[in-house]
């Protein structure tokens, strides 16, 4: 495949499967279950089945190799698969990488369902995880032990965008013969590329920034050979695979995957700075803000700082809870890393079955808001804030 020197011309042209046949400028939608194999007489399958070659869409389909393609690409990975959510490209990578009597020493202010596996699902196969705050980088290292297999990371974290110190936390996991895996989907491969700091694994929900418009549930894993053909084997058996529809839509929203992160970051920093001077703010959580606690370790890892924002406002919950109804462009939702500014409440959302005590001990406010900030013009962004929070 030719290597592209810019993030645009990758997110637009790399892993493209050209159809010889007709011409087609795009990626095929290869919307189908199987295909015409063994191709001649006297030969039996191979399992699994070669790059190029195709019997059945659980193990691979030409769609999907484009999206992963264009994935590793922007990765500068080796290789990727794409799976039916990120949980599944999270949770069939961890079951490929461990095996009973292997310990994870993993950062706390994970995704929640990545901290229920890891809490409740993988000790039933004999996987234990030690969990450590992101930001103590000597307890992430200090936790590391003998049955350590593998550093588990995410970073900037949900929701209030802390960052991890990777390049020291890589160095002392290898040191100590442990892999290192992270969830970038907060950072995308358009603000940091985790491979060149020597993590080993990468992981996206691509639900998120990647397809970036909200119509999508997928997610991937890019790595090494090495590590990416025993985790194929296991998409295998345990089926999370995307499906051919999944797969075109991932790649669509891939396009302009570059184009859509810088007006993300644009409108991130833009909004961050004029909520940090909004009377009705009390605090901004946004690493590239300069008040951010570790604005100078995001900005040595990463080239930009996205769309996700943190804010407490005035007022406390109820404060916050009327803020929150009183938005008219900005949707009330979960999820994020799309083009439609979203918001919510990590109190009564995504760390709703926390209890007050685990809340307050990871810093999450009754009064926090959770933004996703979109592609919108700015102008809008600011009034609908500025309305809503001088009624809550
Ligand atoms: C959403 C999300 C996930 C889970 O992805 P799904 O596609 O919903 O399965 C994992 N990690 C992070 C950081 C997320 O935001």
């Amino acid at each position: 495949m030719t290597q592209f020197k810019g993030k645009s011309t990758i997110s637009v042209h790399s892993g493209d499967h050209l159809d010889q046949k007709s011409g087609s400028v795009q990626t095929p939608i290869y919307q189908t279950s199987t295909f015409f194999y063994p191709p001649e007489e006297g030969k039996s399958w191979e399992l699994p089945p070669p790059i190029g070659a195709y019997i059945y869409t659980r193990y691979a389909n030409p769609t999907l190799d484009a999206a992963q393609d264009k994935i590793a690409a922007l990765e500068g990975g080796e290789k990727a698969l794409v799976f039916g959510s990120g949980m599944a490209a999270i949770s069939t990578s961890l079951m490929s990488l461990l095996k009973a009597g292997d310990e994870i020493v993993s950062v706390e202010d994970i995704y929640g369902g990545t901290f229920s596996l890891m809490k409740y699902h993988l000790p039933l196969l004999g996987i234990d995880t030690k969990f450590a705050p992101t930001t103590d980088t000597n307890s992430i290292i200090g936790a590391i032990g003998d049955r350590t297999k593998l550093v588990y990371l995410e970073s900037p974290t949900n929701p209030l965008l802390r960052i991890a110190d990777i390049p020291n936390i890589v160095k002392a996991a290898h040191e100590e013969g442990a892999l290192v895996a992270i969830d970038s989907t907060f950072a995308t491969p358009i603000n940091m590329n985790p491979l060149e700091m020597g993590v080993d694994v990468v992981l996206h929900s691509c639900t998120k920034y990647l397809n970036g418009h909200s119509d999508l549930i997928a997610g991937a894993v890019v790595s090494s050979s090495e590590l990416i053909d025993p985790m194929y084997k296991k998409r295998i058996v345990l089926g999370g695979v995307l499906d051919p529809m999944g797969a075109f839509l991932l790649i669509r929203g891939l396009k302009t995957l570059a184009l859509r992160m810088h007006r993300h970051n644009e409108n991130g920093m833009a909004i961050a700075q004029f909520l940090e001077d909004h009377p009705k703010v009390e605090k901004v959580h946004y690493p590239g803000l300069k008040s951010h606690p570790q604005h100078e370790l995001a900005a040595s890892l990463m080239r930009g700082f996205g769309g996700m924002i943190g804010m407490e406002v005035k007022g406390k919950r109820r404060g916050a809870e009327s803020t929150l109804r009183s938005f008219k462009l900005i949707k009330k939702a979960t999820s994020l890393g799309g083009v439609d500014s979203l918001a919510s409440m990590p109190l009564n959302s995504s760390h709703a079955s926390l209890s007050a005590e685990d809340r307050k001990r990871l810093g999450i406010a009754d009064n926090l808001i959770r933004l996703s900030i979109g592609i919108e013009d700015l102008e809008d962004l600011k009034e609908d804030l500025d309305q809503a929070l001088k009624k809550g």
